[in-house]
């Protein structure tokens, strides 16, 4: 009797050897750099509130809320159906959703809510890691948060809005302010023909009745980069009678009617595509003068540190994501008999990015401390502040977009697909070297602050010095740091050269005296003695690329 042949099944989509998703665990929890430098920096008291945020981060319906964002970007309507001006963006829910979570956790408000030691500290975490599921809605977070040292410059003003700026109550409505159980705030510095150069903005104010400190004046111009436009004020920089100023400017005049804030287009970006960035134009808007007259810079620094500090954590937080991701795709994936984690080049990979993504975290924690410490009237703080600002800015942004690509790349192929998340990862990670002050910018401020200020160059050494006797590495870097410096011959083109140097050393200095043994080895190994590749994965032999792994591996359930 003849065999019958065997039946064809059809099984070809048998699903095997394909990672599940990183989703339904703690963000905070599972990232041991950041819990023990919110311990370390003093951060603890509100580590309740940075725990119920990790553990929204990382859950599956807030990842989702991510991509639904993202992926229905907002839109402009700039008039209503019978033609008059509304000025309106519509954003996708889940936007809402994800401010609501910001708002109602004091993202955007913590250290101003409560003024306590680790304000700062506590903040940046949970803005570390709710930025993980979603970056785009940190923008108008970080610029809340930002605005109120400046608006403190006129005490008046900020009796008014202060209040409004730090209610944990998200009300997406444009209407005026004063009928809002909160409000946000925007920036808009940036013209066409100058936004590095802010001196070159034509933006012109008109006194209404005298002008000066908290008076009432009307903006006439245009602003080439205004992000979040549906904010409801922002601090604003125009040239006055006696020269650049800066002002408040809400969407809503005090007899309630809209602002002649006209919203021109939406910007369409590489990333942060939740995010609405638009040209705007003032036709005669009303507003009020923040802080004295023609020291319109001096006013909106204070504002744009907080930002530049959200930069470095923001970048500190896409690597963290990185790493996560990279490690437990490739634990969760075979190839040649053997889980892609445990393959030693792939181990130098993933560790290569976690001393990376460590040194990040460790130094901008650090950062957000002397925010902290100046806050409270601490000189130390303040000098080393000024200059540690736009030297971490620097760097950890700069670093941020090649490590994004070196993370997806562990994922193979899935890692360019959009569904892995790793191409939003990528496409986000140029942002924060970009505003804020771009790299060259940040490089010529260190060098300003040096000239400027000998003590705040002074005091960064100290925090150098710290770290000095136990690792000859370091040491080595620090004479040559100072000599470096000593030659002002060209100092100009040197200056990336220069900050770069400050950065790697100040992160060694930093992870010698704190982190893992076995990072700040690899960390002094390659960053500082340059016994390492031009990409990631080549750590020297000798480092101990397993422990390291095992540090940074995210623990789930
Ligand atoms: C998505 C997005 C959102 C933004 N949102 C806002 C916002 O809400 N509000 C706002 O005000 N701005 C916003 N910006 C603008 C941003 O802050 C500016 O783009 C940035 O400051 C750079 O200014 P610029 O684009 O005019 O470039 P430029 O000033 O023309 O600079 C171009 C390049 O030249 C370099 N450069 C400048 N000066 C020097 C120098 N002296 N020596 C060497 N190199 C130099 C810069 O580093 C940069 O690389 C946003 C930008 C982006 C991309």
């Amino acid at each position: 009797m003849a065999v019958a042949p065997p039946r064809a099944t059809h099984a070809t989509h048998a699903v095997t050897n394909q990672a599940e998703p990183l989703e339904d665990y703690n963000v905070f929890e599972a990232d041991r750099p950041l819990v023990e430098a919110v311990s370390r920096e003093g951060g603890d008291f509100a580590v309740d509130t940075i725990r119920a945020v990790g553990a929204i981060a990382g859950r599956r319906d807030t990842i989702e809320l991510g991509r639904q964002a993202n992926e229905n970007p907002p839109n402009l309507r700039t008039h209503d159906r019978f033609g008059n001006r509304v000025d309106e963006v519509e954003f996708h829910p889940s936007w809402h959703e994800l401010m609501d979570v910001h708002v109602s956790h004091g993202l955007h408000a913590l250290p101003w809510r409560r003024p306590e030691p680790g304000a700062h500290v506590a903040r940046a975490a949970a803005f570390m890691c709710l930025s993980q599921a979603e970056a785009g809605t940190g923008c108008p977070i970080s610029m809340t948060y930002s605005v109120i040292p400046a608006l403190r410059k006129q005490p008046e003003i900020a009796a008014v809005w202060e209040p409004r700026f730090t209610s944990l109550d998200y009300d997406r409505r444009l209407v005026p302010a004063a009928d809002k159980a909160g409000a946000l705030s925007g920036m808009a510095m940036t013209e066409k023909q100058g936004g590095s150069d802010v001196r070159a903005n034509t933006t012109a104010a008109v006194a209404l009745n005298g002008g000066g400190p908290g008076a009432e004046y009307e903006l006439t111009g245009h602003k080439w980069f205004c992000s979040a436009p549906m904010c409801d004020a922002f601090l604003v920089l125009a040239q006055a009678e006696g020269g650049l100023s800066c002002f408040l400017l809400p969407r809503f005049t005090p007899d309630g009617e809209r602002n002649r804030f006209h919203i021109q287009r939406l910007k369409d970006k590489l990333g942060n595509r939740s995010n609405a960035s638009s040209e705007v134009e003032f036709r005669g808007a009303w507003a009020q003068m923040v802080g004295e007259e023609g020291r319109g810079v001096q006013t909106i620094i204070e504002m744009v540190n907080h930002t530049r500090l959200d930069c470095t954590t923001g970048s500190a937080s896409g690597m963290r994501a990185g790493v996560a991701q990279a490690i437990w795709h490739t634990d969760h994936r075979a190839a040649f008999g053997k889980t892609l984690a445990d393959q030693p080049l792939m181990q130098n990979v993933l560790a290569d990015l976690a001393v990376e993504s460590e040194a990040a975290t460790v130094s901008a924690l650090w950062l957000a401390r002397q925010f902290d410490e100046a806050h409270a009237g601490d000189e130390r703080s303040a000098l080393i502040r000024r200059l540690a600002t736009p030297v971490l800015k620097y760097w950890t942004c700069k670093r941020a977009p090649s490590h994004a690509v070196e993370a997806l790349e562990c994922f193979g192929g899935n890692g360019y697909v959009e569904e892995s998340g790793m191409p939003r990862l990528f496409r986000e990670s140029p942002l924060s070297s970009i505003w804020e002050g771009s790299g060259n910018v940040q490089a010529l401020d260190v060098l300003r602050a040096m000239v400027k200020s000998p003590a705040a160059t002074e005091t960064f050494f100290g925090e150098l010095e710290a770290g000095r006797g136990s690792e000859p590495r370091l040491d080595a870097k620090i004479d040559a740091l100072r000599a470096e410096l000593g030659d002002v011959e060209g100092i100009e083109s040197r200056a990336r050269r220069l900050v770069e140097r400050m950065a790697l050393t100040l992160q060694a200095s930093l992870l010698i005296r704190f982190g893992d043994d076995a990072v700040a080895d690899a960390f002094c190994a390659t960053r500082l003695d340059g016994d390492w590749g031009n990409a990631f994965g080549t750590l020297p032999g000798g480092v101990d690329c397993a422990r390291i792994v095992e540090r940074h591996r995210p623990q789930v359930g």
